[in-house]
């Protein structure tokens, strides 16, 4: 008997394809083996990725501008665990990726490395052990590669540090355990208001977050206590 396999976006069963379909994830044309019911398909390539290839291509390929739908996205690839350090760079990512699709500031394809080069320096559980979650840094290192910021600037580096620190006080709200998923979603909500109030970038329409679908491969999901939750 074949085995069957289940689309990681939707979940329903993928059957075999006659012709060509697009990657869900980078976006790459070709004759697919298997597509889901809705039409997704995920290439070899993708599938098999790292958490930072995956972060990376889909970054540098999305045509999307909206930080929160790309995010949703990558998260429920296989190699996003549902926490990890992984988690602070692609908040960084996710946000250069739509700021770039927009025209906003000079984002080429470095931008992401340089983003992940940095998000990889904040260790698991710096929210809890350091007082600074990873995904609030990351809100952080968006603005200051995206405004090309360093320790010698002046507006660029108070602009980095109160990005960081009004996603800090969002994600702090929200009480523990960390959930990395809810402060993924908080991060991306704080810099979208950050971004408009301060550049004047609209990003679109925010996809919802509501109702969280990471929540039932969560543990220690804080159900009603967590904003994300219904
Ligand atoms: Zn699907
Ligand atoms: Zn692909």
């Amino acid at each position: 008997m074949e085995e069957t396999f289940y689309c990681i976006l939707c979940k329903k069963p993928m059957s075999p394809a006659l012709g060509i379909a697009e990657c869900s994830f980078c976006g790459k044309k070709e004759k697919a083996d298997y597509v889901c019911p809705s039409g997704h398909y995920i290439c070899e390539d993708c599938r098999i990725a790292s958490s930072d290839r995956i972060i990376k291509k889909v970054c540098e390929a999305t045509q999307e501008t909206d930080p929160m739908r790309i995010a949703i996205l990558l998260m429920k690839h296989p190699a996003i665990q549902m926490h990890g350090p992984e988690h602070h760079y692609l908040v960084s990512c996710v946000l250069l990726a739509a700021l770039r699709k927009l025209g906003k500031f000079e984002i080429d394809n470095s931008a992401f490395e340089k983003a992940i080069t940095r998000g990889k320096r904040i260790p698991l559980g710096s929210c809890g052990l350091w007082g600074a979650c990873g995904a609030a840094v990351g809100v952080g290192i968006a603005v200051s590669v995206a405004t090309k910021s360093s320790w010698t600037s002046d507006k660029e580096r108070s602009l980095s540090m109160q990005a960081t620190c009004e996603a800090l006080s969002e994600i702090a709200k929200i009480g523990g355990p960390r959930c990395c998923k809810a402060s993924t979603f908080a991060a991306i909500e704080a810099a979208s208001k950050f971004f408009e109030r301060e550049f004047g970038i609209n990003f679109i329409s925010l996809t919802s977050p509501h109702p969280c679908y990471f929540k039932a491969f969560n543990d220690e999901c804080l159900k009603d206590k967590c904003p994300y939750f219904g």
